[in-house]
């Protein structure tokens, strides 16, 4: 999806028009997530069986149909899922649970922790089981956490609340800096590979430099080995922004949170020239998130969530967008401010 080498990998379930739901990977781990859950019916079970966490946007019907699917391939698993969304999120998944008649489960058979973000930043977190009591009422058990946690392969996440007419999640994913070891100076060094190889990346994740390491019966400096074994990858990451207004709230909340060179995974619901359109649906222009992406200082722009009245248009939506970002992306940042302010007063 992005040129740029994230140590994720990424695939629109169903395609740039369909409900959002997006599958991400993680080959070192072997970990999946998911980014909202529109309809997955095209994801495999063996996909779906990766999937640990959940990241959810809001629950408008095609960004959350796609839970029932999730739930039913879990049913003999008995995974724990954890689920990340928006005030009321509790109650949304409680709602689903609720749904069916579980009368032949066994306890605790299905198990949910699902954080509710709010404006705040408080974090509201509930287990939702099906009871050794024997009934499946779902009642949620609060408990506290103060932050969101961490994802697979070490990666940071962080939330931000945007406005849709109802809040709406955006989440930033940090992938950690990474260090690979360069063969040609194992070679040269003549040493093999072995558990300390390990240790030596935790060293420099760390920043540890003082003192040795022992290899093969015989000490090497820490510091200048990480030095001349190791190349650093340095840290990625990507944010997944959909369903808001262009409104400076929102805006200076994505700009705020975004780290730059960010690769941006953005829904551009509409064309430029339907701007109206967008307006009234609370969702963006190819124009409007072009311009969010390059005042935060995004590296690349994907779209998706494009309107379904595009039908067969697709690529001129998906090139307008990337014009777009290109050209703003060349103009520096007083000049995006007033263009922002354009857009919006041309709404
Ligand atoms: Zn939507
Ligand atoms: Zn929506």
């Amino acid at each position: 999806m992005f040129s740029e080498k994230l140590p994720i990998d990424l695939s629109l379930v169903n395609g740039v028009s369909g409900d959002p739901a997006i599958f991400g990977f993680f080959p070192r781990t072997g970990d999946g997530i998911l980014l909202d859950l529109g309809h997955i019916d095209s994801l495999s079970n063996k996909d779906l069986l990766k999937v640990r966490t959940v990241l959810i946007s809001h629950t408008h019907i095609d960004h959350f149909i796609g839970f029932d699917r999730l739930l039913r391939v879990n049913i003999p698993h008995g995974r724990e899922i954890e689920i990340y969304g928006p005030p009321g999120i509790i109650g949304n998944v409680q709602g689903k649970l609720r749904g069916y008649l579980w009368n032949l489960l066994e306890p605790d058979q299905l198990r949910f922790t699902v954080h509710e973000l709010s404006k705040s930043g408080d974090i509201l977190t509930a287990r939702l089981t099906n009871s050794s009591r024997g009934e499946s009422r779902f009642e949620p058990e609060y408990f506290v956490s103060e932050s969101v946690g961490c994802l697979p392969d070490e990666t940071k996440l962080e939330t931000m609340l945007l406005d849709h007419a109802t809040p709406v999640v955006a989440y930033v994913l940090k992938f950690p800096c990474r260090y690979h070891v360069l063969p040609e100076v194992l070679n040269e060094l003549r040493l093999s590979p072995g558990p300390w190889i390990r240790q030596l990346q935790v060293a420099a994740h760390n920043g540890r430099k003082e003192g040795d390491i022992e290899i093969d019966g015989k000490k090497y400096s820490l510091e200048k080995l990480i030095k001349k074994l190791l190349n650093p990858i340095k840290p990625s990451s990507l944010a997944y922004l959909t369903d808001f207004s262009f409104a400076w709230d929102n805006i200076k909340i994505i700009k705020k949170t975004l780290p730059e060179c960010c690769a941006i995974i953005s829904e551009s619901n509409f064309k430029d020239a339907d701007f109206s359109k967008a307006l009234d649906k609370k969702h963006l222009t190819t124009r409007q998130a072009a311009l969010i992406a390059a005042y935060s200082k995004a590296s690349e722009l994907q779209t998706f969530h494009f309107s379904n009245t595009y039908t067969d248009t697709f690529d001129t939506v998906a090139g307008e967008v990337q014009s777009f970002f290109k050209e703003f992306s060349a103009e520096p940042q007083m000049t995006l401010k007033k263009l922002i302010d354009q857009e919006i007063t041309r709404i």
